[in-house]
């Protein structure tokens, strides 16, 4: 059973501990999940969509503090955090200016009779969320599923305790009604007997492929409907005919951001032969330009890995690369601090047997292939059991669009790293999971397309 408290990775300071959910407050956040649930079946979407506009606002107002909880708990820079808490902010609005359009009843032409279908809610959602955007995690799923009236169960991961309980008391201030989104300290067995209560419609997980599993088992046992968003090794590929300027810009922190921990962070780099040689150059000089410090100062530009646990894992992982062939192009000079730094590195020749070839790496690794041509990248980058986002780096659009639509990924951006947004769909394919959080599809994830049809002659 994992253990809620709060460690700072860059001093190792334990600063807070939480207890497990007990029965009686699982059994209150049922309930109370439940009768708002039933209440705003009878209530006019325009009320939420204000007050999502004021969740908004209310995040705005303590954006200091709730950035600044994020960087103490996993370590990122307080510029991400920062960065995360407008993200979400614009999130938020975005469902209360959209959502009640999106969620208008859909007509539909038939031969039988008058047809549509409402787009209802279907009850609560247990969500369960990974510590990697501690803020941003919680709001893809609950602004949405605010506007839809699905109430929110959390169940946040075990190292950002208090992230989960400041968005948590944020949300509430913002003047949301009880049971709006219950943050509960939950042991695995706990989350199972949330997941089987007949009051819960819904499972949402992003997270490993591990904790994936779990979670979809007992949501299937259950009959709930779920979305997974797990992990991914997302192929970024170099073209001949990348403009060297754009490949050096985008790679300047499409392997490093947030310290690699980002599931579509770019972290396969497929290289054209002509332009390889570059590629780890343009590398090393990135890395090697990275300042190692404490998250919360402005200068710092390499933030600590999440934890300890973190760093011994991507570190047995680069030293299964290495047994099984793969060699060290660069890795950044010792870091002389206790924290969980893990040092940027470089790696090449990793062929197909190597056994971190279809795993994720979940740090500062850049893996880099050497390929022949762009068939070749395309034939490695689908050379995965993964799929979830994807990068094609070209100065021929038409090129980089017919390339990105042969990449068997849930997501592809062209010319750039990963990006995100409101209005645009976030998942993937494969062991990379299934369903879509935000934009117009991700706010039918929990939603009863009920039908309609009169047929009175
Ligand atoms: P994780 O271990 O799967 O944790 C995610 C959540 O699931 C946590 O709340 C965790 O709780 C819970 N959990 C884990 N195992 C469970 C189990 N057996 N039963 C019930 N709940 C369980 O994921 P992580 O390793 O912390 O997060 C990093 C992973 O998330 C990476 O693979 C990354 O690529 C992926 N990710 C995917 C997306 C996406 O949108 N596709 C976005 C971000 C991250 P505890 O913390 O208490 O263990």
């Amino acid at each position: 059973m994992s253990k809620y408290e709060s460690v700072n990775p860059y001093t190792n300071e334990v600063f807070k501990t939480y207890d497990n959910a007990t029965d009686e407050q699982i059994e209150q956040a049922l309930k109370t999940t439940h009768e708002l649930y039933l209440n705003w079946r009878n209530q006019d979407i325009s009320e939420r969509a204000k007050l999502l506009a004021k969740v908004a606002d209310s995040f705005e107002a303590n954006r200091q503090e709730m950035a600044k909880i994020m960087t103490l708990e996993m370590g990122k820079l307080l510029s991400e955090s920062l960065e995360e808490v407008d993200l979400c902010i614009s999130i938020c609005r975005y469902y209360a200016e959209k959502g009640p359009e999106m969620l208008k009843p859909q007509p539909i032409e038939s031969s039988l009779g008058k047809a549509y279908y409402l787009k209802q809610a279907t009850g609560v959602v247990m969500a369960c969320e990974p510590w990697n955007f501690p803020l941003y995690q919680i709001i893809r799923v609950f602004a949405p599923n605010f506007i839809v009236g699905n109430p929110i169960i959390l169940k946040h991961a075990h190292n950002v305790p208090g992230s989960a309980a400041l968005a948590e008391k944020i949300i509430s201030e913002a003047g949301t009604p009880k049971g709006s989104l219950i943050n509960l300290f939950l042991s695995y067995d706990q989350i199972n007997q949330v997941i089987a209560d007949t009051r819960v419609q819904g499972v949402a997980l992003t997270g490993s492929e591990r904790g994936g599993r779990s979670v979809a088992e007992a949501a299937g046992k259950n009959l709930k409907k779920s979305t997974m968003e797990l992990g991914g090794n997302d192929p970024f590929i170099v073209l001949d005919d990348a403009d060297a300027k754009t490949l050096k810009d985008v790679l300047s922190d499409a392997r490093t951001y947030n310290a690699g921990q980002v599931c579509t962070s770019s972290k396969r780099i497929i290289v054209v032969e002509s332009r390889y040689d570059e590629v780890l150059e343009d590398l090393k000089e990135i890395f090697s330009n990275l300042k190692p410090g404490d998250p919360l100062k402005d200068d710092t530009t390499l933030a600590p890995l999440n934890s300890q646990k973190a760093k011994e894992k991507l570190a047995k992982q680069v030293d299964q690369a290495l047994a099984g062939g793969a060699k060290v192009y660069y890795q950044y000079p010792e870091i002389d601090n206790k924290a969980a730094f893990f040092r940027p590195i470089i790696l090449t020749d990793i062929n197909k047997d190597n056994p971190i070839f279809d795993d994720e790496l979940f740090g500062p690794v850049a893996e880099v292939y050497k390929v022949k041509d762009e068939a070749e990248a395309i034939k490695l980058a689908n050379d995965s059991s993964y799929g979830l986002g994807s990068s094609v780096i070209s100065s021929n659009p038409d090129r980089a669009a017919r390339v990105a639509s042969q990449i068997e990924t849930g997501m592809t951006v062209i010319n750039g790293r990963w990006i995100t947004a409101a209005e645009l769909p976030f998942g993937g394919v494969q062991k990379s999971g299934y369903g879509r959080e935000l934009s117009e599809l991700g706010i039918m994830a929990f939603v009863n397309e009920h039908l309609v049809i009169d047929v009175s002659k």
